[in-house]
């Protein structure tokens, strides 16, 4: 039986793996294109001698040609810590990339979903966020390689559907975690979880009582596939995360708990341009595809600190 062939660029990240392994295991031949700038060999060793498997190293920014059926978009440092190291890169991957894959899925008809993120809606001045929100977004602060590039990056998406009738799948993801987050990504999750093993201070930056919604990566991988799969006509953008909202605070104050940690919490500046608070209303996705989170924070967080203890030692 010939496989389905399909792209996923990013796919030596932290969720981009995950995504390469899921699709694999359901029989696609996997192209993961990655230029390793915060995607690891670590995370995607397991999976290189699979003869279903092929590792391109390469920069989305230059020209692509594959013939494949289907292409998963995450290639982009996600993380603000990493995203602002070069934000002209930052923005060269989100919209010069961006137009490379699209120019691709255009030459072999190939459907294609943009991994875009909740990063669309800025510093929400609408609580919980919908789809039809347009967001509040700074268009000139340290966040906006990150987020305007990704907002240019679902006008290119929408356009090419409406010009050359494109599929098109725009996914907006809000903050994950799970296994194989980058240890040196900065992210409030593997920053504490890494904290508390050591027994250092645990940094809140502001006054903790900013709040995020986390969502667990096998969760995220099953929502994202199932947006995929589901009828062309369903283009989004459609929220995916979990709407459990919790303060910096309490996440503090739970990761110290699960890992018996001795450290203690410490309040330091916040970041210019840090969103309040942030969590999708996810009914859109309840509705076409049926998904929805199962992991509780709790039990996802066990499985993260396990992995942590693991690479720390
Ligand atoms: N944060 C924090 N301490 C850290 C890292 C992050 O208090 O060591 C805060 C950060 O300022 C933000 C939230 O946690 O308000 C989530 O940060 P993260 O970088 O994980 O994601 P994003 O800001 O993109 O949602």
């Amino acid at each position: 039986m010939i496989k389905k062939k399909v792209l996923i660029t990013g796919g030596a990240g932290f969720v981009g793996s995950h995504l390469c392994e899921r699709l694999l295991k359901k029989g696609y031949f996997v192209y993961c294109l990655d230029n390793l700038v915060t995607g690891k060999l670590q995370n995607i060793n397991h999976l290189i001698k699979q003869p279903n498997f092929e590792l391109i190293q390469k920069n989305i920014n230059e020209p692509i040609n594959l013939k494949v059926e289907e292409i998963y978009n995450l290639a982009s440092p996600a993380s603000p810590k990493h995203y602002q190291l070069d934000p002209v890169e930052t923005v060269k991957t989100n919209v010069q990339g961006v137009l490379n894959l699209l120019e691709l899925s255009k030459r072999y008809n190939s459907k294609i979903l943009q991994a875009s993120t909740s990063e669309i809606y800025g510093d929400p001045l609408e609580h919980p966020q919908n789809e039809t929100y347009w967001g509040n977004v700074n268009p000139i602060g340290p966040r906006s390689c990150y987020d305007e590039g990704k907002r240019c990056a679902e006008t290119l998406f929408f356009d090419f559907h409406r010009q050359h009738k494109l599929r098109i799948k725009v996914m907006r993801i809000f903050n994950t975690y799970g296994p194989r987050m980058n240890l040196d990504d900065g992210r409030v999750v593997s920053n504490f979880i890494i904290q508390a093993i050591n027994n250092e201070n645990i940094t809140i930056y502001g006054d903790g009582t900013h709040t995020r919604s986390f969502c667990f990566v096998d969760d995220l991988i099953n929502g994202m596939i199932s947006f995929f799969d589901c009828d062309d006509n369903f283009t989004g953008p459609v929220n995916v995360g979990n709407p459990e909202e919790y303060s910096i605070l309490e996440l503090a104050r739970k990761i110290i708990d699960l890992t018996n940690s001795k450290s203690k919490i410490v309040f330091l500046k916040l970041p210019d341009d840090d969103p309040k608070k942030r969590k999708p209303n996810i009914s859109l996705a309840k509705a076409k595809f049926n998904w929805e989170p199962t992991t509780n924070l709790e039990s996802g967080l066990i499985k993260t600190i396990q992995y942590f203890s693991k690479i720390l030692k």
